[in-house]
């Protein structure tokens, strides 16, 4: 049973899921990563002064072992996890042996990805919200042939949705604080490129940046 705090939170970062020939196709949590790791469906793609490096479950171990007793090292500018039984460093980028598919090419139109892309703000009152209170709305109604599309549907505040209901943002008295686009790149993706330890990730991505799917 693993207790220590620092151990939970690197479990619950996540990872850059490839298939076998290289393209990026997920990114799922460092908690799984390391259950394929360990059932020998996956490697690990280390990276290390621009040289790319594949380590299975048992030499990703051993390496994670010098590594946790080398004084050179910043120990700080890595993460772990730790147990009882062993150390091992958080991987950033694992390789799936044998799965073939290709990433998809369109991104999923989805309640995640559409709120990751409006940042959980309601469009018309700019306030943010929990999920549970997040619903979503069609600026032209679905009445009135407006379509599900990333340029018709916002996030929006349960309180806005029902003052709205079936009328446009004008005939409301609602503004939208922007105009809907389709996003760029997957929203969730680029909140995780934010942060620096995933850097990493980035000369993987290419096209398939704009479609993964993202937990
Ligand atoms: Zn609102």
């Amino acid at each position: 049973m693993i207790k220590d705090r620092r151990t939970i939170t690197a479990l619950n970062g996540s990872v850059l899921v490839l298939n076998r020939f290289y393209m990026a196709v997920h990114v799922i949590s460092v908690r799984r990563a390391i259950v394929l790791l360990y059932r020998e469906l996956a490697e690990v793609i280390d990276v290390d002064q621009g040289r790319y490096m594949n380590y299975d479950f048992d030499s990703w171990l051993e390496l994670s072992q010098l590594k946790s007793i080398d004084e050179t090292l910043n120990h700080d500018d890595y993460e772990w996890i730790r147990s009882p039984n062993f150390e091992i460093e958080v991987p950033r980028i694992i390789r799936l042996y044998r799965y073939d598919k290709v990433p998809r090419l369109t991104l999923r139109f989805n309640r995640r990805n559409l709120f990751a892309r409006d940042n959980n703000q309601c469009q018309y009152c700019h306030k943010t919200f929990p999920l549970s209170q997040l619903s979503f709305d069609h600026i032209m109604p679905r009445s009135r042939g407006g379509k599900t599309s990333w340029e018709n549907v916002v996030c929006c505040c349960l309180k806005c949705n029902s003052k709205k209901g079936d009328r446009t943002p004008e005939e409301a008295g609602l503004k939208l604080f922007r105009t809907p686009t389709k996003p760029k790149q997957n929203p969730l993706l680029s909140v995780k490129l934010d942060n620096p330890k995933y850097e990493v990730w980035r000369s993987f991505l290419g096209n398939s940046s704009m479609t993964m799917e993202v937990v």
